[in-house]
């Protein structure tokens, strides 16, 4: 259980940073980092850059989440996007603090570290990023 919590603490600045990263040989980036490029394989080994993204991007598609999957219950509806990243690649993410009716293909989004889930059985909490309009 220790070792958990501390497993958890490192990783906050991964997350919380937006940390992705990148290929030297190609130039691609990758969110979340890749031990290795899948287009260059065994030349990129060893040439993965860590890089912060902006955590930035645009709405490329979404839907609306009306039943959701266990643990997830209270939270719906809710809206879920694909997102493509300022950098290049693109993620599921959930949208937070947006009316429904406003969430539009091309608005322009930011990443925010929030609350994902409970454990209702034991409490534990889960953090990680969703993403919320740019002001
Ligand atoms: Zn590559």
């Amino acid at each position: 259980m220790k070792e958990g919590v501390a497993r958890f603490w490192r990783e906050i600045p991964q997350r919380y940073n937006f940390m992705g990263n990148k290929c030297e040989v190609c130039s691609r980036m990758f969110f979340p980092p890749r031990e290795s490029c899948p287009i260059c394989r065994r030349k990129s080994i060893g040439k993965m850059k860590d890089l912060k993204f902006s955590g930035k991007g645009e709405v490329i598609t979404y839907s609306i989440i009306h039943v959701g999957p266990s643990g997830f219950e209270e939270q719906t509806p809710y809206p879920i996007a694909i997102i493509r990243l300022e950098e290049g690649p693109q993620i599921t993410a959930q949208i937070v603090d947006c009316p429904l009716d406003e969430i539009k293909i091309g608005m322009k989004v930011e990443s925010t570290f929030r609350k994902i889930q409970q454990d209702g059985r034991t409490g534990a909490i889960y953090y990680g990023y969703k993403f919320k309009k740019q002001r």
